[in-house]
């Protein structure tokens, strides 16, 4: 017997409605690459969002055609979000951080009809427009008399786009399950691939991600979103803002700590989210200058091991909360997020802050599990690390123009090395490719790293497996220092004993000015190995260390 209530299609631009009616004078804040901070409401972006669709049909797009964005977080993309889904077609959010070949073979590969542009990649795309031929429209995303003079033939001004067309469309009924966006994993190993995320999976995801004991967004917050729009849809934010009516601050193009803060600050921020980095470089002009934010409860962290020593501190030094979450672009992003139970609840500090520091548990709709190289599954013991596995309703079953999908028995492999315990909280103790192997050993780089960056003169560390004639490899550190701090290798290494075994702690520490990291802002082994290409392990070495 089938029950007997309404079916709705769970699709996204049902948010944007639902914001508009509900929360329609709820303000959106966006810093402009033109200058002057922009201010509207939700009830303006439905309208202006409605009129981008209609345009947008006009220029061609249809049910399915993919449309491209190059830009940073602000109104117009936002607007764009649920102008491109809410037709039918795809919203693929390109990272304008990469290389312009990456950019242009992504673009290529998605057949993007469409690319709207913020000012600053401007000459980007003059640069790929001639390698982009499934591209019929270059939109930047500006008024008139902002438009870039560019020596494309294509191009066309978004605001004059939109001043073109009434407010009348109305978003036709779509399948939930069809294709609502497409974002490209960052590519570090081969050639980027693209997941396709349906408007169903991502209408769950906004639901579960933003529930009390993940996300626990409210219409009394207003939210943040630091990381990119153009990393995994910045983390699902853009639509849960509109889900609980959060006023929503776009930080635009400036990332660094003085502008957050004075953004954050100007605006009342109750909630953030961004990759550690982000938050060293806040903590650091939060030092200097001796300020706080009050306002500011939470910040989310992920998508690279946050360092314990900076949650810490940010906790102790100014009385906010960084939240550990695990995420994958496979996975819409969101896998785990941490917060306590009740049951945890009456834990003294220290033992509460052992908990904080794992990449938390996971919300309805995600299923954790852990197995060895035989695929058997292994204990819930918060010791034994194996290969992290992933099934939910947000999580990919193949690669966009892929055939061969990546699951193993209904599974997706992460590539993660991690722990879960009794309570369900996961613990990352490596990416598999990073794990050093010494001496049959595993050694988890992420907890070298993190005892480097608890000593206060150090910036930044990663630790590298390299190779040896003995123990087949073993961890060498690079560390770069923090401005003014000046340390040697020894008393680097001395910081090791008694945090981890012996036969864990570095052989040898490199000194760099300033680690490289990837288009999505993680350290980059990658580009850290050819750097290291010509690194020896110093003789005579240190005795024995791995017995
Ligand atoms: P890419 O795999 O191309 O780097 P993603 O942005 O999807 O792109 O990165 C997902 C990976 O980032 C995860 O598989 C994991 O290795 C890492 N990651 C994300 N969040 C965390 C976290 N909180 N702690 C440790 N690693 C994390």
């Amino acid at each position: 017997m089938q029950g007997q209530m309404m079916t709705l299609p769970l699709t996204l631009a049902s948010l944007l409605e639902h914001a508009e009616r509900y929360h329609g004078d709820t303000e959106i804040v966006s810093c402009t690459l033109e200058g002057p901070v922009h201010r509207y409401t939700y009830a303006d972006a439905h309208r202006r969002a409605r009129q981008a669709a209609s345009a947008l049909t006009r220029l061609g797009a249809r049910p399915g055609s993919r449309v491209g964005t190059l830009a940073w977080n602000g109104f117009r993309h936002f607007e764009l979000y649920y102008a491109i889904s809410g037709t039918g077609a795809i919203t693929h959010t390109v990272n304008p951080r990469l290389f312009p070949e990456q950019i242009s073979w992504i673009i290529g590969d998605a057949a993007d009809e469409v690319v709207c542009f913020d000012l600053s990649f401007a000459s980007l795309v003059e640069t790929i427009a001639k390698d982009c031929p499934s591209v019929k429209h270059w939109v930047a995303m500006t008024d008139r008399a902002h438009m870039p003079a560019l020596q494309i033939a294509n191009l066309l001004c978004y605001e004059e786009l939109l001043a073109a067309e009434s407010e009348h469309f109305s978003w036709p009924r779509l399948d939930e399950q069809s294709a609502a966006t497409l974002c490209y994993t960052s590519g570090t190993t081969g050639n980027p691939k693209g997941v396709l995320y349906s408007h169903r999976a991502t209408l769950l995801h906004t639901l579960s991600s933003s529930l009390p004991d993940a996300l626990a967004l409210s219409g009394r917050d207003v939210l943040a979103p630091v990381v990119p729009m153009f990393h995994v849809n910045a983390w699902g934010l853009p639509y849960s803002a509109p889900l609980v009516g959060a006023k929503l601050v776009f930080p635009g193009a400036n990332l660094d700590g003085e502008s957050i803060f004075k953004l954050f600050e100007r605006e009342g921020v109750t909630f953030s989210a961004g990759v550690p980095t982000v938050w060293l470089s806040l903590q650091q002009y939060m030092r200097q200058h001796c300020v706080r934010l009050p306002a500011l409860q939470r910040m989310v962290v992920g998508g690279a091991a946050c360092p314990p020593a900076l949650m810490r501190s940010f906790e102790q030094e100014f009385g906010i909360r960084l939240q550990h979450a695990w995420g994958m672009t496979e996975l819409s992003p969101t896998g785990t997020v941490n917060t306590l139970k009740a049951s945890q609840l009456p834990l003294d500090e220290e033992a509460r802050f052992a908990i904080g520091v794992k990449q938390g548990r996971p919300p309805f709709g995600v299923e954790l599990k852990t197995v060895d190289d035989e695929g058997n599954e292994l204990p819930r013991d918060g010791k034994t690390a194996g290969a992290l596995m992933v099934r939910g309703h947000w999580v990919i079953e193949r690669y966009f123009g892929l055939e061969k999908s990546p699951l193993v028995d209904g599974w997706f492999p992460t590539g993660d090395v991690a722990t879960l315990d009794a309570d369900g909280f996961m613990q990352i103790t490596d990416r598999a490719k990073d794990v050093i192997k010494s001496g049959g050993e595993w050694i988890s780089s992420i907890d070298l790293e993190n005892i480097a960056m608890s000593h206060p003169a150090v910036a930044e560390a990663a630790a590298l497996g390299i190779a040896h004639p003995k123990w087949d490899e073993r961890p060498l550190l690079v560390v770069a220092l923090k401005p003014g701090q000046a340390v040697s290798r020894d008393e680097v290494l001395a910081h090791y004993p008694g945090k981890v075994a012996r036969f864990c702690i570095p052989d040898d520490v490199v000194f760099i000015e300033a680690l490289p990291h990837t288009a999505t802002g993680k350290v980059s082994k990658v580009l850290l190995r050819e750097h290291l290409r010509d690194y020896r392990w110093p003789a005579p070495q240190r005795p024995e260390v791995a017995s």
